[in-house]
């Protein structure tokens, strides 16, 4: 099996240590990718019903159906894609949808890929709408549709692909067109990991890193880590730094806890970004409801790294509510911050 990039874009977010996208810091995320099903920890679901496609489409010597991976970034997709081919005992080419600028380009991927190979695209929402349309024929009769000439002169010719497996992944399922969500045969949902899914996920990559760790340390970790296995992993790397500046090298519970205070990340996992929008909530709104724009030009952040990246966990830990009528924050939110819901600090 080989794996190939293909230009992928970084997502241009913000250079926070809790950002869900890929940093400098994830250098070498490569090496703590799972390789196999079996290592990969937690989304039960999703790997139960996978196991069993592989299994059946091994067994039929076809390509997987095609698949949508969906969920906030840094839970898996792209190593759940990797997985899959490996598995398959196939290729595996990575890009992403704002890398793919014209049809040419996707055309181009398409004739390269061997049969059974994976194409997986990253961000497959922000594909454009003339990229979008060779991909109905390519997923769905395996062929590519290409215009010749311009004008009356023009014709249509039509080129067959090899039988391949598209993977999409995508944080905002609902911002993809119908016809294109339409020709996924499996779509996958993947959720927010739990303290001690990510427990098992430090352990495993403080050991390929040669991290000495206490059990007490990596669960401090887990439980402040968002339920995200990016987010912890990079987080272990920080706290790795100042156990080996501070204390004698291993990773304690006292040290781990140093270390997060000393990144700013409360002992529920919220970062300064989380408790600012939740103190403009309370402050400047008076609790919500307040709109998504609005809130996001009050804390200077887009409003989709709001809703794709700070939110998600707000809202699982219980934080904060959308309603139809904008954001609103919630009792728990109240009382973690200090402030009563007359809007007074509490001491
Ligand atoms: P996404 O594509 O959803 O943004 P990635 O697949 O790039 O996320 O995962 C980010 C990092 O998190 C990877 O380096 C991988 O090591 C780690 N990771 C993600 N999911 C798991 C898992 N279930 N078990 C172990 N490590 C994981």
């Amino acid at each position: 099996m080989s794996i190939e990039f293909n230009n992928v874009s970084d997502g241009g977010e913000e250079q926070r240590l809790v950002t869900k996208t890929l940093i400098s810091q994830d250098d070498n995320e490569a090496t703590l990718r799972p390789k196999k099903l079996s290592e990969f920890v937690g989304q039960s679901k999703a790997k139960t019903n996978l196991s069993v496609y592989i299994e059946a489409a091994k067994k039929r010597g076809e390509p997987i159906d095609h698949i949508l991976l969906y969920g906030p970034p840094g839970l898996g997709k792209t190593t759940l894609a990797a997985i899959i081919a490996n598995e398959m005992s196939v290729n595996i080419r990575i890009t992403s949808g704002p890398a793919i600028e014209k049809p040419g380009d996707l055309a181009a991927l398409l004739t390269n890929l061997d049969k059974n190979d994976i194409l997986f695209i990253d961000e497959i929402h922000r594909l454009n709408r003339s990229v979008e349309e060779i991909l109905y024929p390519a997923m769905e009769d395996y062929a590519l549709d290409i215009i010749i000439g311009k004008g009356p002169a023009a014709r249509s010719i039509r080129l067959d692909l090899p039988r391949f497996t598209l993977i999409g992944a995508t944080t905002r399922a609902g911002q993809l067109t119908s016809p294109l969500r339409d020709r996924f045969g499996v779509m996958l949902r993947l959720e927010l990991y739990t303290p001690n899914e990510l427990l098992k996920i430090v352990k495993r990559s403080a050991e390929i890193l040669g991290i000495p760790i206490e059990e007490k340390g990596a669960f401090e970790i887990a439980k402040r880590s968002r339920g995200t296995p990016r987010i912890a992993n990079r987080i272990l790397k920080r706290v790795r730094d100042f156990a080996e500046v501070r204390a004698k090298g291993v990773i304690t519970r006292m040290v781990a806890d140093m270390a997060l205070n000393a990144l700013e990340i409360d002992d529920l996992g919220l970062d300064s970004t989380d408790r600012r929008l939740l103190e403009s909530i309370i402050w400047n709104f008076g609790g919500g409801p307040v709109g998504l724009d609005t809130l996001a030009a009050t804390v200077g952040e887009e409003a989709v790294t709001i809703e794709d990246v700070v939110e998600p966990y707000l809202m699982q830990s219980g934080f904060l509510n959308r309603t139809p009528r904008g954001r609103c924050a919630t009792k728990k939110a109240y009382e973690h911050l200090n402030v009563d819901f007359n809007g007074q600090l509490e001491f």
